[in-house]
């Protein structure tokens, strides 16, 4: 979901652009008014999540789903090698696309592993690792799907030369304060945390640019997109500025900092409801646990349709868990407020109590 103000500024923009008696629809991506939002949400971006100047700030025309193709393809040689660290679906996507171009180490993530297990995994890569260096680490630091989140940055320590580490953020960028100094890239979709879909933003080291393969697409060439300031093609001008507006948005509300305590209060708060109760199981170990998505089942799946058919006559939507995993999902991103978790735990409730 949307702010209100931000959508309230759309909304206004769609019936006229700044009083200039044109919609934002209608605005030429060449205009010097959309030159201004595109470096505006660039600036504003860099101050929110302490970018510095090492680093490019791109938006693409198309979701994280397309890096998954891109960045072997920026970043990895032919015949080249990439670590993929697996902690659920989308780490799983991103290794099947970048097997289509070179070849793909999936790690068990170290930690899904007990103690001793987790050592035995390190001596073996190692091993693995004697002379093949990969051209990068890649990550998801949050699995949208199966709700769970990297408590720490996967280890970088395969080699002497550093392992440029990818991170695909779609569903916990701008939730919570991060090093980008750590990471050679990191892309996001914008549709969660930070505006509608159709738009991914890619914060990339600039000495990473200008390796792409040369039958690299022009428009998922990284360094095509840094010289032409991210407009390689038309631009999608409507998710730009939705972006400035979010990214408005949030410095106003006291950035990240706020936009992580709210996060934590929020999923604290259904995380303990769901401990307490007999009904309903998140069963992801609590170090693991997604602040922006929540999914848990019925232990009697049985009654998840009429849990989900009463949520949506009070104004709950959108809960049903991803196709391919079933269940119940409350997805909890920036504009989530507080009040929509309290809502939704009072329904919970309800429910388990008619079940009694
Ligand atoms: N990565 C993650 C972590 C996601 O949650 C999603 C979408 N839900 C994607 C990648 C794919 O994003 P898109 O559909 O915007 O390409």
């Amino acid at each position: 979901m949307l702010p209100g103000p931000v959508q309230e500024a759309i909304q206004q923009a769609i019936v006229d652009f700044e009083g200039q008696g044109i919609s934002v629809l209608g605005l030429s991506h060449r205009s010097q008014r959309f030159q201004e939002m595109l470096h505006s949400a660039q600036t504003r971006l860099r101050a929110l999540l302490g970018i510095s100047e090492d680093y490019a700030v791109l938006f693409c025309g198309y979701g994280a789903a397309l890096h998954f193709s891109a960045l072997p393809l920026n970043l990895m040689p032919e015949n080249g090698l990439a670590i993929y660290e697996m902690s659920g679906y989308w780490s799983d996507r991103a290794a099947d696309e970048a097997e289509h171009f070179g070849q793909i180490w999936r790690f068990q993530s170290p930690f899904q592993m007990q103690a001793k297990a987790r050592q035995e995994a390190h001596s073996m890569r190692e091993q693995m690792l004697g002379k093949d260096i990969p051209a990068y680490i890649y990550y998801c630091s949050n699995e949208t799907i199966d709700g769970i989140a990297w408590p720490s940055l996967p280890d970088c320590w395969y080699s002497e030369v550093p392992i440029p580490l990818v991170a695909d953020m779609t569903s916990t960028i701008l939730s919570k304060r991060i090093d980008v100094n750590a990471h050679g890239v990191i892309c996001a979709s914008a549709q969660k945390n930070m505006g509608i879909t159709g738009l991914s933003v890619l914060i990339i080291r600039k000495d990473l640019l200008g390796q792409a393969r040369s039958q690299t697409p022009r428009l998922l060439n990284y360094e095509t997109l840094f010289e032409t300031n991210s407009i390689p093609n038309t631009a999608n001008v409507l998710s730009i500025f939705a972006l400035e507006h979010m990214l408005i948005w949030i410095q106003q509300q006291g950035g990240l900092p706020k936009m992580e305590e709210r996060a934590q209060l929020r999923s604290d708060l259904l995380y303990s409801f769901i401990d307490g109760s007999t009904l309903y199981l998140n069963d992801v170990p609590a170090e693991l646990r997604s602040r922006t998505n929540v999914p848990f089942v019925l232990r009697d799946p049985v009654l998840t349709t009429g849990f989900l058919a009463g949520a949506e006559e009070r104004g709950l939507l959108q809960l049903e868990g991803h196709r391919s995993r079933g269940g119940v999902r409350a997805s909890l991103y920036n504009a989530m407020p507080l009040d929509g978790v309290v809502r939704l735990t009072e329904w919970m409730r309800e429910f388990e109590q008619k079940q009694r």
